[in-house]
């Protein structure tokens, strides 16, 4: 069976906007795939290395794995660890370094984007490293697949580059992972900005209820132009609109208030009212399952702990065909054979 990895960093709880652009692709793919899920806190750690930040690690991974069994995530068929827990990421992340240059990483647009959001003047090392590092979450599993959102697509390529220059250098150890972006690549914010971010709070989360739901719909934004009802809008790149083609199931309804819109015979209101119900009606049954996940008491954990283990084993794996691979493994059996036969000779 082919595999998965693919996840998110334990910043908090998840949204639309990560629904679309990788859940929704893991939750359609986990018969097919062998799936392995990573809660990527070391990943966190780039732009968030407090030790508050640290000590909020475990509570937000709990909510977003809630998230995920809530979106119809099915543990029993997949593998959700903790990066951190698994300690051969640090070292194959070290390897994987000696295979990229800096201008390539500098080159990226998503580090300077997230340095930018972190407010960040300088770029710490950590964060210029942060594709190395996923690189080494990809090729942990040995993956084929990575169901990601834009923003990291750039980051899949840049895994594939190693992986052949570690394939090349050493011998075939890893497959060369496929990206798969979500069907919308990029979500846009209740604000009109160009991402759905929780940092720009800009968020609608998959565990907000119907009341905040109406609320931040009502606050979204639209066409600046129309500031009446009889004033003909602009559907396209309009961010209700963009939510209602994903969200609304009642395609009819959808083309009925674009018609309308075009024309100026429909108001911001209606069209907004249609829309909380059409995102409520989507989370609804995800609300649902979470409450009941939620009272499972300890079960998040038992399958962030059972998913851990099995990565474990797997990195080990990894791990050591890398350094059979690269000879190093060699070194040490020939220095440690020599110093043994040494020892026993002296007595
Ligand atoms: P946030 O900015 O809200 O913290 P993020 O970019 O930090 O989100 P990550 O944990 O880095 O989220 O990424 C999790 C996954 O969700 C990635 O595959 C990312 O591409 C995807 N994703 C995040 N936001 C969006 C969005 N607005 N539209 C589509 N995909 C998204
Ligand atoms: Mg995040």
């Amino acid at each position: 069976m082919k595999r998965i990895l693919t996840g998110d960093r334990p910043t908090g709880k998840l949204h639309l906007g990560h629904y679309v652009g990788s859940l929704a692709n893991r939750v359609r793919l986990q018969d097919e795939y062998n799936c392995f899920f990573i809660i990527a806190d070391l990943h966190m750690l780039t732009t968030k290395p407090s030790k508050d930040d640290v000590l909020n690690i475990a509570v937000n991974a709990r909510e977003m794995i809630l998230d995920y069994l809530a979106c119809g995530v099915d543990p029993s068929k997949s593998t959700i660890y903790l990066q951190s827990a698994v300690h051969e990421v640090y070292e194959m992340n070290l390897i994987f370094e000696m295979l990229v240059t800096v201008p390539r990483l500098q080159r990226l647009p998503s580090l300077k984007d997230m340095a930018k959001s972190a407010n960040l003047s300088e770029m710490p090392l950590g964060l210029l490293g942060y594709p190395v590092l996923q690189a080494a979450d990809i090729l942990m599993p040995r993956a084929n697949l990575v169901p990601v959102g834009k923003d990291n697509e750039a980051h899949v390529e840049l895994t594939r580059e190693i992986a052949r220059r570690f394939n090349s250098m050493y011998g075939e150890v890893f497959p060369i992972p496929d990206v798969m972006i979500g069907d919308v690549p990029t979500l846009v914010g209740t604000d009109g900005n160009a991402k759905m971010s929780k940092s720009l709070n800009n968020a609608i989360y998959l565990s907000d209820d119907t009341k905040t739901v109406i609320k931040k719909v009502n606050g979204m934004y639209t066409d600046p132009n129309r500031i009446r009802a009889d004033i003909p809008g602009k559907v396209e790149g309009n961010p209700v609109f963009i939510y209602h083609d994903v969200f609304n199931s009642n395609k009819a309804e959808v083309e009925d208030l674009k018609e309308r819109y075009r024309t100026g015979s429909v108001g911001d209101v209606e069209v907004k009212q249609k829309l909380s119900a059409a995102i409520n009606g989507f989370l609804d049954p995800i609300r649902e399952r979470r409450t009941e996940f939620e009272n499972k008491s300890g079960f998040v954990d038992e399958v962030i702990y059972d998913g851990t283990i099995v990565m474990r084993e797997e990195a080990r794996q990894t791990l050591t065909a890398m350094k059979k691979a690269m000879g190093l493994t060699g070194v040490w059996n020939s220095i440690s054979r020599k110093a043994e036969k040494a020892r026993k000779k002296r007595g």
